[in-house]
């Protein structure tokens, strides 16, 4: 029986019913044949898309048209959104992508013809029938990736196939087969016809997929990271460079006491050993990238190579390719903030977690967020060591102490004047208003954070007070009055 939902079984019935041939097609079919449950159905049949909307209509079914040029309508069933397409082949001209008509064809066969990858080219009926004309399932039983009819064609057609195809690779761990390779490769001046947000969707994709290493690896082999693509910026358009700095980094030495790879496998090795999210993954693909650059690169006392300050020189490069790439602005700060501190973290005691705190928290806004930051920074931390030549055992000890420590820091130390048991409005009130308060602030923030004050609320009151003493300010309304006839207001 078919993994085909309610929704999709009874669309499916009901364009049969009427006499039309329907198949589910696609990745859906790929994800049932591969013995993964489908994220989305697309169905294929061969009536025309006004015979498709007139048939929603008749069985009381919301449609809508959803490319009417492309001959795809979407019915909404239960909430869930089920596009059927009317078969089609496409013609493509000069855009990299989009294809400048389309043509209804009678025969599913046609319709397959114009996918990109023999396995997304297969058709499943309602009986769970697949009809397969160019092979998919022996490709995906062999886990090849293989383009429909000629490869070199259909990247020629459209360049975002060769980004599809790397995406395929991470998501099954298929092996690309030869042509297809050679054809990508053909093909790769295409993809300056490409918008960079496609671009980078397409990377994030598989920088998110399980075996994202893999897709990664045939993106730097086939040279598409030394692709240049079309940006977009008030009303003019740039041609931008894809990830370059990437290619760099393979053959970039490293010193063998600490490492066995080069930049370019162990940066793989840490993508590899971070989760599956789009934070983790694109700082661990960015943390070493200026390893090796010209005024990083030195060799040490003992003629290893080192890169003395890369971290900081790897942030801003890291911040270019990110608004480059088109990433929001709050997202690409906190990669580059994770690069820029990827070296430098503090041992497990007190005293140095509270003064790394310190430091870290002049750049960020709030506890919440120095809390949030840190985590992901020592995440990012024990896979850039695990990637390393250091003992994992030892790395996961270390840091389960470090972290816990930092989080026992983040409880007992104030780092931000909002977290002191006293409000600026009380200080206000006990110095009058005016920059004083903010310095005072400053003043307890300091005094607590190095232990000889303690954060409760009659301390600080007390400490303020005595302070106020020494500066001569008894009356706070009076000082007020003072220092506004001394500025002339
Ligand atoms: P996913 O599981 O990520 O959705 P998918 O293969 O289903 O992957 P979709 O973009 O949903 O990808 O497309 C559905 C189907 O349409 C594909 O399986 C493929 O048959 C076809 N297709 C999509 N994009 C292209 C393309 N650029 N060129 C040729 N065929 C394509
Ligand atoms: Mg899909």
């Amino acid at each position: 029986m078919p993994l085909f939902t309610p929704s999709v079984r009874k669309v499916m019935q009901i364009i049969s019913d009427a006499g039309y041939e329907v198949s589910v097609v696609g990745g859906a079919v790929r994800d049932m044949v591969f013995g993964r449950v489908p994220k989305e159905y697309d169905i294929c049949t061969d009536a025309c898309p006004r015979a498709v909307m007139t048939l929603a209509a008749e069985n009381r079914i919301k449609a809508y048209r959803k490319g009417a040029a492309f001959g795809v309508m979407a019915w909404i069933l239960d909430g869930e959104e089920i596009e059927i397409a009317t078969y089609r082949t496409e013609i493509y001209g000069k855009d990299a992508h989009r294809p400048e008509k389309v043509e209804f064809v009678w025969a599913l066969e046609d319709d397959l013809a114009r996918r990109d990858f023999t396995v997304n080219a297969m058709a499943m009926n309602l009986k769970g029938e697949i009809f397969d004309p160019f092979g998919g399932r022996k490709a995906l039983e062999e886990k090849v990736l293989r383009a429909v009819g000629d490869p070199e064609e259909r990247f020629e057609e459209d360049a975002l196939r060769i980004f599809r195809a790397c995406r395929f690779v991470a998501e099954y761990g298929f092996t690309i087969e030869d042509d297809t390779r050679e054809a990508i490769v053909y093909a790769l001046p295409r993809v300056a016809g490409l918008s960079v947000e496609r671009v980078r969707d397409e990377i994030e994709k598989i920088l998110l997929a399980p075996q994202a290493v893999k897709g990664l690896r045939l993106m730097q082999e086939t040279g598409l990271f030394n692709t240049a693509c079309r940006c977009r910026s008030c009303g003019s358009e740039e041609i931008i460079p894809v990830l370059p700095e990437l290619d760099r980094l393979v053959g970039v030495e490293q010193n063998p006491k600490y490492h066995s790879l080069d930049v370019w496998d162990h940066t793989l090795s840490v993508v590899e050993n971070v989760t599956p999210e789009p934070l983790f993954r694109w700082a661990a693909l960015l943390h070493d990238v200026a390893k090796g650059l010209p005024g990083v690169r030195r060799l040490n006392k003992h003629d290893f190579p080192a890169d003395y300050g890369h971290a900081g020189v790897g942030a801003d490069i890291a911040l270019t390719i990110m608004n480059r790439l088109r990433m929001p602005p709050a997202f690409a700060g906190r990669v580059a903030w994770l690069v820029r501190e990827h070296m430098d973290y503090p041992k497990p005691v007190e005293e140095s977690v509270v003064k790394w705190l310190k430091r870290l928290s002049g750049g960020i806004s709030g506890r919440k967020e120095l809390a949030e930051a840190t985590r992901q920074s020592l995440i990012l931390r024990a896979a850039d060591l695990r990637g390393g030549k250091v003992d994992p055992d030892q790395i996961i000890h270390e840091n389960v102490i470090l972290e816990n420590m930092v989080q026992h820091c983040l409880i007992k130390v104030p780092f931000y004047a909002e977290d002191l048991a006293i409000s600026g409005g009380e200080v206000a009130s006990l110095v009058g208003r005016g920059p004083q308060v903010k310095q005072m602030l400053s003043i307890l923030l300091e005094r607590v954070q190095n232990g000889d004050l303690s954060n409760d609320q009659l301390a600080l009151r007390e400490a303020v007070r005595k302070k106020a003493l020494r500066l001569g300010i008894t009356d706070p309304e009076k000082a007020r009055h003072r220092r506004n006839a001394g500025s002339g207001k």
